[in-house]
């Protein structure tokens, strides 16, 4: 399947993590129950183990959102 250019670091949804910039976070849904990750730096992960799912910078998903546009 072709990503036509799609990639989390360039989604509006997607927050980078000061860490590891290959990691982040995608926001499109709420925080689930998960395992800290390794590269994750103390203030990305919360202690009550709710949390963002994580993403690296290349990957992708249909509900991509180019933050430079409008909609
Ligand atoms: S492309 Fe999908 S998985 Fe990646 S940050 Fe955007 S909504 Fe999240």
């Amino acid at each position: 399947m072709v990503n036509n250019g799609k990639r989390c670091e360039n989604c509006e949804f997607y927050e980078s993590n000061g860490a590891d910039e290959s990691i982040g976070k995608c926001h499109f849904n709420a925080p689930l129950p998960s395992p800290k990750h390794p590269m994750l730096n103390e203030k990305f992960y919360n202690e009550a183990s709710l949390n963002w799912p994580l993403v690296q910078q290349t990957d992708w998903c249909g509900q991509y959102k180019d933050r430079q546009k409008d909609n």
